[in-house]
């Protein structure tokens, strides 16, 4: 095992990069994970949310190393399509191995570089608000004005602050499109980000094989500035 060290906590690397579950515990009635410290918080939001008439579900929550590895080398194999700001297939062949990075980094985490590691991060819905057979996407048009998500959208700016939960991708900082469905539990996850070393996170890589390696190790620095940072 490997591990750093914050200001007073001691947290485990095999946490901050997906390689463990020791820390989650299951939520109920799903095939999901939450960090055991944020799933309390995070039953008292659904419990307010339900008040106002939302039903608020979980489409990811924990999602391991392994898993995170293998949504990578589809997108970077072509197998998954890589899409652009407007919903249209790119095709990665045409660009450089730095701008493929960059381009998969937009919409999909590099292994060891996503909240939803630590189990402190959900993706989350309105089931209230679409028929039981309604497929989800994840895109910003259901969360927008018109969309179906919108309400839970507008809710969420107003008491998501209440049970400690942030949206840290609600805006465009130029690198992660927004995501205005991805709701981190801030107190825990604080304790991750600040424990968080990009030169751990390069050790980690360098003992791994995944497609664009040598593109993504090279540029570790800028692409954890512009992709894996929150300001
Ligand atoms: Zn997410």
């Amino acid at each position: 095992m490997v591990s750093a060290h914050s200001n007073s906590e001691h947290i485990d690397l095999d946490e901050i990069f997906g390689l463990t579950e020791k820390h989650l515990s299951q939520i109920v009635g799903l095939d999901l994970k939450i960090h055991r410290k944020s799933e309390p918080a995070f039953a008292e939001l659904q419990k307010a949310a339900a008040l106002d008439g939302i039903d608020i579900r979980v489409a990811s929550a924990f999602r391991n190393f392994e898993r995170q590895l293998l949504i990578w080398n589809a997108k970077a194999s072509g197998e998954w399509d890589c899409l652009d700001d407007a919903g249209d297939c790119i095709d990665l062949g045409k660009l450089t191995d730095l701008e493929a990075v960059k381009a998969i980094m937009r919409f999909s985490a590099l292994p060891g570089a996503s909240r939803h590691h630590w189990g402190t991060d959900l993706d989350i819905y309105d089931a209230a608000a679409v028929a039981e057979n309604y497929q989800l996407q994840l895109v910003a048009a259901e969360y927008d004005a018109g969309g179906p998500f919108h309400n839970l959208n507008l809710w969420l700016d107003q008491r998501a602050g209440d049970f400690g939960f942030a949206r840290p991708y609600a805006s465009d900082q130029g690198g992660i499109a927004p995501e205005a469905w991805h709701i981190s539990h801030i107190e825990q996850a604080s304790s991750y980000s600040l424990a968080y070393d990009p030169k751990q996170l390069l050790g980690y890589l360098r003992g791994i094989e995944f497609l664009l390696k040598d593109a993504v190790l090279n540029n570790l620095q800028y692409l954890f500035e512009r992709y894996i940072q929150i300001p």
